[in-house]
């Protein structure tokens, strides 16, 4: 048999992650009469940790998928997906336009480099591209004072049979507070991007999910936002949880008890004994360590559920195994069922902010010597 750790991936729960998206956008597009946006479903970082091709399978009714890797892109045409496919930060190198022509990914086009890039190639089919305005994100995308020029050069490239239809792009640094900072980013998009025909696209999961966000663009042009962690059932926001939310998480990341034993007073548990007992105590060791993609900053009391029973850990994550608190637990034998989040466990939200991190980097970090097994 092999180590017990897993990450089971519930594709019903990707799909119901992606329906919850949709079915708020539908309902507020419909209570102000406008045309509902279309959706992006994120699936970067192989989508988020979740595997590409479950990702293609549980989010079959996106209208488009966003992802960075021009491979998996690829992959996911050769799956069968004949919708939309934007690739997040467009091409990296003059010699793969092509294949994005080949195979109809559309481009972000972010920067003069990339251009001229454009410029210099002879494409059979024309490429799509989404070009960025840099609203205050400070990463990617041409200046405010810089995009008409910008827009002038690829609609001359639109002329020469080079690009195809053009929409305009930006992203949020602060979506996911209460701040005024997006609402200053939509204002400079508005202006920036006044009168220009074609597609846009704004919202990440945090904007997706505030309605004002996405109700602020104009009704006339196509809107498209852009959920990823959502998608995964985690929660955007620190406010809000993934239940307030009614996400339901994509991933469980789940292990069983390999040794269970008693220690007294004054006795430490793991490297640098960290963890000191004030009592006798019952503790587990758990087969997930920081090699299996387990947070190893996550300090003493971090949640974790045994037997169906929420208690803490103790002290240092190692590579291969954790310790746990059987305190809760008294009945807790080694072979019993540990998660360390998803499902019947505490949130990949409540261990990342335990760990000072966030679901994102929890979920994307699952190592890959951890079985994926799919629930679909
Ligand atoms: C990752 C990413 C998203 C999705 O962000 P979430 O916070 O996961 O919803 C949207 N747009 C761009 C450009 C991204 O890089």
């Amino acid at each position: 048999m092999p180590r017990p750790i897993s990450a089971t991936i519930s594709l019903p729960f990707l799909t119901h992650n992606l329906a919850v998206v949709r079915n708020q956008l539908d309902r507020i597009s419909t209570e102000h009469r406008r045309v509902r946006p279309k959706i992006w479903a994120v699936i970067k970082a192989n989508a988020y940790g979740h595997g590409i091709h479950n990702a293609l399978r549980a989010f079959d009714q996106a209208d488009g998928l966003a992802m960075l890797d021009l491979a998996e892109a690829i992959a996911c045409r050769e799956a069968g997906w004949v919708k939309p496919i934007l690739l997040l930060e467009g091409f990296f190198d003059a010699a793969d336009i092509n294949l994005f022509s080949q195979y109809s990914l559309d481009a972000t086009v972010h920067c003069q480099t990339q251009l001229d890039m454009l410029s210099a190639v002879k494409v059979n089919k024309p490429v799509n591209v989404f070009l960025k305005l840099n609203t205050g994100m400070n990463r990617l995308g041409f200046e405010p004072d810089r995009f008409r020029s910008a827009w002038d050069s690829v609609t001359g490239l639109q002329r020469s049979g080079t690009v195809g239809r053009i929409g305009k792009m930006t992203h949020f640094a602060r979506a996911d507070e209460a701040h005024d900072l997006t609402n200053a980013q939509i204002r400079v998009f508005a202006e920036a991007t006044h009168g220009l025909p074609g597609p846009d696209s704004m919202c990440n999961s945090a904007a997706s999910l505030t309605p004002a966000y996405w109700l602020s663009l104009p009704d006339t042009a196509e809107q498209w936002v852009r959920p990823g962690i959502c998608l995964y059932g985690s929660s955007p926001f620190t406010q809000q949880t993934s239940a307030d939310l009614e996400l339901k998480p994509g991933q469980t990341l789940s292990s069983r008890l390999i040794s269970v034993r008693s220690i007294g007073p004054g006795e430490g548990v793991g490297y640098g004994h960290i963890f000191v007992a004030e009592q006798p105590m019952r503790i587990g060791v758990v087969a997930c360590g920081y090699a299996d993609g387990y947070p190893r900053h996550a300090p003493t009391g971090t949640p974790v559920s045994v037997a169906g029973v929420r208690t803490r850990l103790l002290g240092r994550v190692s590579m291969d195994m954790l310790t746990v608190d059987l305190g809760p637990v008294p009945q807790a034998r080694v072979g019993d069922d540990v998660v360390l989040w998803g499902q019947n466990g505490p949130t990949v939200d409540e261990v990342a902010s335990a760990a000072g991190t966030i679901g994102y980097e929890l979920l994307c970090a699952v190592a890959p010597r951890v079985p994926k097994l799919v629930v679909s």
